[in-house]
């Protein structure tokens, strides 16, 4: 087989001709850091590539599937790995300089139960310094291109793995999202991204941002895909104390779902001022796509999402803020030279060691759980959680999913948000309720709007990834003639 054949494959069907033997793991990956090798210093969305140690892996795994050792559907498939999530022996950056050196003694449980499958890792990818940005341009390693051109971000933090997906330098990643990391990256590069059910997916080895919102999740071609590297992932882990047993998901019964009966919401304010009227009419046909196969579509409204930003913003900082104080320059990764006591070795690694972004999050987080301002602003955005909590489980007693944009606009152009972190908080405007209520979403490609990927969101009850699935896997089968995710330029 070509490798470009194999570039084009899904991850599961490429670990179906692994298991049938018409090719092997080695050459799966070899094609994969060959297209890596040809494009990615164009896009840069990978910060480390593991050629040996992928090469070397792989060519285990083949002898391992051979033996009939390992028998996974993702036997011998490759895979990115964000870079905030501890693989042991490889370089985990946080694309920080703060952890610029970082090798970690340990693997992060889900890279534990990849490795298990036999998977293959072709390296970690670029993001937003420690998960905190919307473009993967305050990556210390330099920003990432969206393979789909004109100059766009791929969107963040989880731009690498969403890009490289993308641009088929990886049939699948992982990502993590605290506020829309995972989903909104992959609306911006057209492919299909799992934000799952807090707690379902162990958090044990991934880079701390704010620890009751974050949640590691697949970036890949399709719903199946998305749904087979979810159920490698899940499960309740002892080293996770808020992680949860669920369910598996039933492959077969996402590949053949049907929307019919089933009741969609739609809050009105996910379609207010601000939006696109491109992603608008987009997130709309393809909502009518879903009653043409007979599910009922009715609107609510859902006001409480005025809070939205400001209460993510004040928990999402707050937590970052007490997360972030274990950089001091002692015990992980950067340490500035010629320091004459504690109290600059603690300064000057900081101030150093992290960029503008972070920064800032750690100030605002250190404000709004100052003496003075606790009560004003955390004790406030923990009340807003809980009404938050409670509008979205009340519109879950009428719906099976809620459905809306993954994000106001398409990719923006590079460099145009930087300069206005504002304006970039408010385009996370449609992600941040889900990871504050910790309901699972889905990102399904579902059109373009100035040419460039519209993801539509599907957002499901608690530990229903099942169903949300579903819609998204019917969509897909719907809309195959049209190829929302297989046009990405960088692939032909
Ligand atoms: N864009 C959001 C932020 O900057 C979400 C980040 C994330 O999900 N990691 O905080």
């Amino acid at each position: 087989m070509e490798n470009t054949a194999i570039l084009k494959l899904s991850a599961l069907e490429i670990g179906k001709k692994i298991k049938d033997k018409e090719i092997t793991s080695v050459q799966a990956t070899q094609a994969f850091l060959d297209a890596i090798d040809a494009l990615d210093t164009k896009y840069k969305s990978y910060i480390t590539v593991c050629r040996d140690s992928a090469l070397a892996r792989a060519a285990e795994v083949d002898e391992l599937i051979s033996q009939g050792k390992l028998t996974g559907d993702l036997a011998g498939v490759p895979i990115a790995i964000k870079d905030n999530i501890c693989t042991k022996g490889t370089l985990t950056t946080c694309a920080s300089k703060m952890l610029s050196n970082f090798v970690p003694p340990y693997d992060a449980t889900v890279i534990s139960k990849i490795n298990a499958e036999g998977m293959v890792i072709l390296g970690k990818t670029n993001m937003d310094e420690f998960a905190m940005g919307s473009t993967t341009e305050t990556s210390y390693f330099g920003s990432t291109l969206n393979p789909w051109g004109d100059n766009r971000v791929p969107g963040g933090s989880s731009g690498g793995s969403a890009a490289s997906v993308a641009a088929r330098l990886a049939p699948i990643s992982l990502g993590s999202d605290t506020g829309g990391s995972i989903r909104q990256p992959a609306s911006f590069c057209g492919v299909t991204g799992l934000k799952p059910t807090y707690g379902t997916v162990s958090r044990y080895g991934l880079v701390a941002f704010a620890s009751s919102l974050d949640q590691i999740g697949p970036i890949g071609r399709d719903a199946v895909d998305v749904a087979s590297l979810y159920n490698l992932i899940c499960g309740v882990d002892e080293k996770d104390q808020s992680s949860t047993e669920t369910n598996k998901i039933d492959l077969d019964k996402v590949r053949d779902y049907s929307v019919a009966g089933k009741k969609i919401g739609i809050p009105e304010e996910y379609f207010g001022e601000g939006i696109d009227p491109e992603v608008k009419a987009a997130v709309m046909d393809a909502v009518k796509v879903f009653e043409s196969e007979g599910a009922t579509v009715e609107r609510f409204a859902l006001p409480i999402m005025d809070y939205a930003i400001p209460t993510y913003y004040i928990i999402a900082c707050a937590e970052a803020c007490s997360n972030l104080s274990r950089y001091d320059g002692i015990k992980y990764g950067f340490r500035p030279e010629g320091v004459e006591d504690l109290g600059e070795l603690y300064i000057k690694s900081r101030s150093e060691g992290f960029g503008m972004e972070v920064k800032r999050r750690i100030m605002i987080g250190n404000f709004v759980l100052s003496s003075g301002y606790y009560d004003a602003y955390y004790n406030k955005a923990l009340q807003v959680k809980n009404l938050i909590y409670q509008a979205f489980s009340e519109a879950f007693t009428k719906y099976d999913v809620v459905i809306g944009p993954v994000a106001p606009t398409p990719a923006l152009k590079a460099g145009e948000s930087l300069s206005d972190p504002l304006k970039m908080y408010l385009g996370d405007i449609c992600t941040v309720l889900i990871n504050i209520v910790g309901v699972p979403a889905v990102s399904v490609p579902c059109g373009f709007a100035s040419g460039l990927p519209v993801g539509m969101q599907i957002i499901g009850k608690h530990y229903d990834e099942e169903t949300i699935l579903g819609f998204a896997s019917d969509f897909q089968r719907a809309t195959a003639d049209k190829a929302y995710e297989q046009q990405s330029p960088a692939v032909e």
